[in-house]
């Protein structure tokens, strides 16, 4: 039960006990590795159970940092959750060099538009943003490989129709990972729907 253990890049090791982090919690001991080694994963996790840290490690282990393209969408139910998780993945991936940029709403278009053509590896945004931006291809979906929900239950439940749009503008054969916090049966019904959509996958 140590980071160490769990076969994760050196520079993102340090990023992570940089950041404090000494042992991984619960939920990081069950979702790191499996997304790592390129499965679907759902997971149920509460605020302050560390979910943050488990979807950051897993896209970071995984970009190829050579290629300065969006590979990861991150998205969260709402700005302060995206500028937060932005933070935690700059912060995690400090080391690795990471780019990343925060594509939310409420921030201005031309902002947006000259980041995006400067270069990221990792967007994380808000669901109205990001699909401005897929929808004008200044935030190309051509390299993207990881797909992130963060509090899924909450964007399903508010905006299935918006996630459902994103996911067509993606390609298809995107590695998922999907955070919810209290998911009910008709969530978990939709959560998977979003899931069976992308193959298979395994809940931990
Ligand atoms: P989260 O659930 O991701 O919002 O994290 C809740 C809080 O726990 C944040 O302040 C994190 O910095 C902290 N945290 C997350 N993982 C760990 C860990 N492995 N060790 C110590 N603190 C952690």
């Amino acid at each position: 039960d140590s980071f160490d253990a769990m076969g994760l890049e050196t520079n993102l090791l340090r990023g992570i006990y940089a950041y404090g982090f000494e042992k991984p919690s619960a939920i990081q001991q069950q979702g790191i590795v499996p997304f790592c080694k390129g499965l679907d994963v759902i997971q149920q996790a509460q605020s302050g159970t560390g979910k943050t840290a488990v979807f950051c490690s897993g896209v970071l282990q995984q970009l190829d940092y050579n290629v300065v393209e969006c590979q990861a969408l991150v998205l969260a139910p709402n700005r302060e959750l995206a500028q937060q998780i932005n933070k935690v993945m700059r912060a995690l991936g400090d080391y690795l060099g990471v780019k990343v940029h925060a594509c939310v709403d409420g921030i201005s278009i031309r902002e947006d538009q000259r980041i995006l053509s400067s270069g990221v590896h990792v967007v994380v945004g808000t669901l109205g943003r990001v699909s401005n931006m897929l929808r004008r291809k200044t935030l190309s979906s051509d390299y993207i490989r990881m797909f992130v929900l963060d509090e899924a239950d909450e964007m399903l439940l508010k905006e299935f129709k918006k996630i459902h749009d994103i996911l067509q503008l993606i390609p298809p054969e995107v590695q998922c990972q999907a955070l919810v916090l209290a998911p009910t049966c008709e969530l978990a019904q939709q959560i998977e729907m979003v899931m069976q959509a992308l193959g298979d996958y395994v809940s931990v």
